[in-house]
């Protein structure tokens, strides 16, 4: 017999089915969806690849090598397998880059099957950054096999740390290659309390059910139906903060557990957090459920797939990726906070986890949800036109009112001379929020101190030297820093253009706000959440704890205090300057503003005590901001869809984005223009119905000292448009196969992030 068998490679030639032979001895374990190591070209070491198909014979059958071994499991099957070739063909990627995002976690070299619950408490982290290790490996400054194993998988599995033995497992070495790493300087190896079970610690008192408000239950009983019938179907769960939506997602679930049938919930990555299960643990046990993110340790995100594998867990919460868990017998898909983009994945494969959403409730003919206060434009759009069933809940659940929003103008401010970040209304306001014992959140959706510093005398700007983006200062450590590549260096006293003296430092970050405000109000106490204060041992979660149980009056954060929590205590919120989001460089800047502030706001007034939200602008009349005031969803789709008619943007048309990236200025144009005239050359040859635009720079055009070009095509997507271009980046692949500028191509559809 002949398998099929596609290799694990991204390399773009390499995506198609090669021939095997099938040895007598592997003829019983072989199946589609086996994976396999096989001999390949003449690489020494063996390559792993996936069977697809079984056939009896093959035109080259003289030349065909044998498979040289089979995993005992693989944990891909044929409807994993067609989800992947059509992620492959929709997404400009490799099949091979879509099956791993199936498998389980940690085994994409290895199959381990016992898994030992050992009490063992040692934690693996790296210490050297992925690309030195890299050069480390080529250089073979590290030669020894184990030594390669233990470092590439911690590079892709250990963001956040491995327990020892799971590394040691996983990548098949002893402990004492670990420890010869950590003398080498390569990785640190901390003892650390451990929790396999991620819900351990719990104490779970069961909840009952509350009584749905009327909303509520019609909302409940659409859904329902198209539950029990078994039916396809989409909705839009439109409802304003604290509706009650997860209320409803609890009844849905309890519904889909009766039909012993499984339940996927996806949130936004960063509010997965302990109080977001909790709801769902108090409501249907610890059994039940499994978690998936990437908080969690390798281990136990292997422990949880195969809870959910073996069909124990019948509800599973997690983010993004969660939308592959190998559920069997699906019946519900919920995506809370559809508009949020953290949906959508920015590297290969660059998939949308609502399409795959909706892909899946179609094959297992169930329904999905989608959960929002300020749905995507594009959502809206499609459930106002009938595309999708619209559900709104337009009252709070448990009748507290939504917050008062008021807008500060800035230009103001500077008229009478405050210079500092804070109006005098939100001055008072905090002063009075002080006295009257509640908690403040203020909101500035910038980190760091100093956002640049110029010279006053010939206008030069600190840049980084690998990327196109200005150097923000940070205090504490006296250091100029790129946001984008980590590159850091020191400020200069001296200009280093023209030796100037006279540096001025610019904008305002986090930072620097934490430190007026200290001044401001010395009593209070105050504590910060940004990328700079959140670290392995102080999470998310400790810092939004802290600020909830000891009660802290003030927590100053970026975007990641948005979502998710529930403080009763937090009758104000502050947001410095609602502009950061508007003036960047992309067509949803109205809607991300009018999200974010809709979405802050809400984080007021969610107990007994009336909430108050103060938005400081220099834009006082940018409709986003008007209309994040009267919290008024409907006015802002409104108005926005008129413009992006004008201007021809989604939900008219998609947009798929042709990114290109070189170390060379002269391989990066030559590359643009071969892709811009074969598309131009399709659009007159096959009738493309499409609009394509010039190649340019990329608003952000080097990043890590590669450059960066793109060229945006509009249409209305569909096979054949998808077919041509995937046709025409694979054929530009092949002119590039060998430069030594690392030029790359990527193909994005509807990408979140245009810069
Ligand atoms: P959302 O998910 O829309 O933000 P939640 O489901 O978190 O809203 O509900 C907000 C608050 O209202 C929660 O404290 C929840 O317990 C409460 N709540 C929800 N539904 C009801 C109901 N039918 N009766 C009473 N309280 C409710
Ligand atoms: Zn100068
Ligand atoms: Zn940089």
């Amino acid at each position: 017999m002949i398998a099929e068998i596609i290799i694990n490679s991204n390399v773009k030639n390499l995506n198609r089915k090669f021939d095997y032979i099938i040895p007598a001895e592997l003829q019983d374990n072989i199946y589609i969806g086996s994976r396999v190591l096989i001999p390949f070209g003449n690489k020494k070491e063996l390559e792993e690849g996936v069977v697809v198909g079984i056939k009896e014979s093959s035109e080259y059958i003289e030349k065909l090598k044998e498979i040289a071994k089979v995993e005992e499991y693989s944990g891909i099957n044929k409807e994993k397998l067609e989800l992947a070739k059509w992620m492959a063909n929709r997404y400009f990627c490799n099949v091979s880059e879509c099956i791993k995002l199936m498998l389980p976690p940690g085994t994409t070299t290895k199959i381990i099957q016992n898994r030992v619950s050992d009490k063992k408490q040692n934690f693996v982290y790296l210490i050297k950054d992925s690309e030195e290790i890299e050069k480390d490996i080529e250089n073979k400054k590290i030669k020894s096999e184990k030594q390669i194993r233990a470092l590439k998988f911690l590079i892709e599995n250990g963001d956040t740390g491995i327990l020892s033995i799971d590394l040691q497992m996983f990548s098949d070495v002893s402990l004492a290659v670990l420890k010869t790493l950590e003398k080498n300087g390569y990785i640190e190896i901390v003892e650390k309390e451990v929790e396999r079970n991620p819900f351990l610690h719990k104490v779970i008192t069961k909840t009952k059910d509350l009584k749905l408000t009327d909303e509520q239950q019609d909302s409940f009983e659409k859904v329902n139906a198209s539950i029990q019938f078994g039916e396809y179907d989409e909705f839009l769960l439109f409802g304003v903060t604290g509706s009650g939506k997860t209320e409803i997602y609890i009844r849905l679930i309890e519904e889909v557990l009766k039909l012993d049938k499984t339940s996927i919930m996806l949130v936004p990555e960063i509010s997965l957090t302990p109080q977001t299960v909790d709801r769902f643990l108090s409501r249907f046990g610890e059994d039940n459920i499994a978690v998936l993110h990437s908080k969690l340790s390798v281990g136990e995100r292997y422990d949880q797939w195969k809870k959910i594998e073996q069909g124990k867990a019948k509800i599973v919460i997690g983010a993004r990726s969660a939308i592959f868990a190998p559920v069997k017998n699906l019946g519900l898909i919920i995506i809370d906070e559809e508009h949020d983009a953290s949906y959508k994945a920015e590297n290969n494969p660059r998939y949308n986890a609502k399409e795959i959403a909706s892909y899946l409730a179609k094959e297992n003919n169930c329904p999905v949800v989608l959960g929002s206060a300020t749905p995507d434009m594009s959502t809206y759009y499609k459930a106002r036109n009938g595309k999708m069933q619209l559900l709104e809940l337009t009252k709070r659940a448990n009748n507290s009112e939504l917050p008062e929003v008021k807008i500060v103008d800035l230009r103001q401010e500077l008229a009478v001379g405050n210079k500092t970040m804070i109006s005098r209304k939100l001055y008072e306001a905090i002063k009075n929020n002080l006295q009257n014992k509640k908690q403040t959140i203020l909101f500035l959706n910038r980190r760091g101190f100093s956002t640049f510093i110029m010279c006053r005398d010939c206008g030069y700007t600190a840049k980084c030297k690998n990327c196109d983006i200005t150097l923000t200062y940070h205090l504490k450590q006296n250091k100029l820093k790129c946001h984008y590549c980590g590159y850091e260096t020191k400020p200069f006293s001296n200009c280093p253009e023209c030796g100037s003296q006279n540096i001025r430092y610019f904008g305002s970050g986090t930072q620097k706000l934490e430190e007026q405000i200290k001044k401001m109000f010395p009593e209070a106490s105050t504590i910060r959440m940004d990328i700079d204060t959140v670290t392995k041992k102080n999470s998310h979660e400790d810092i939004l704890n802290n600020f909830k149980n000891n009660n802290i009056d003030i927590l100053i954060g970026t975007q990641m205090i948005v979502k998710g929590h529930h403080f009763p205590n937090v009758t104000l919120v502050g947001v410095i300057a609602a502009d950061s989001s508007l003036n960047i460089d992309d067509y949803r800047a109205q809607e991300r503003t009018f999200q974010i502030l809709t979405q802050v706001a809400g984080r007021a007034g969610r107990g007994q005590d009336r909430g108050e939200v103060i938005i400081q602008t220099y834009n006082p009349e940018s409709y986003a901001i008007v209309l994040a005031q009267k919290q008024d969803y409907k006015a802002f789709f409104s108005t926005e869809l008129l413009l992006r008619k004008q201007l021809r943007y989604p939900p008219f048309c998609d947009i798929i984005l042709i990114g290109v990236s070189s170390k060379s200025q002269v391989e990066i144009e030559e590359t643009c223009n071969k892709i811009y005239n074969s598309i131009k050359e399709k659009i007159k040859t096959k009738n493309l119905q499409i609009m394509l635009y010039k190649p340019v720079p990329a608003p952000i055009d080097k990043i890590k000292n590669k450059y960066r070009w793109r060229m945006i095509v509009k249409c209305k997507l569909d096979e054949k448009i998808l077919f041509e271009i995937s046709q025409t980046i694979e054929e530009t692949n092949r002119t590039i196969k060998n430069s030594k500028n690392e030029t790359r191509i990527i193909g994005d559809i509807n990408p979140t992030n245009m810069m």
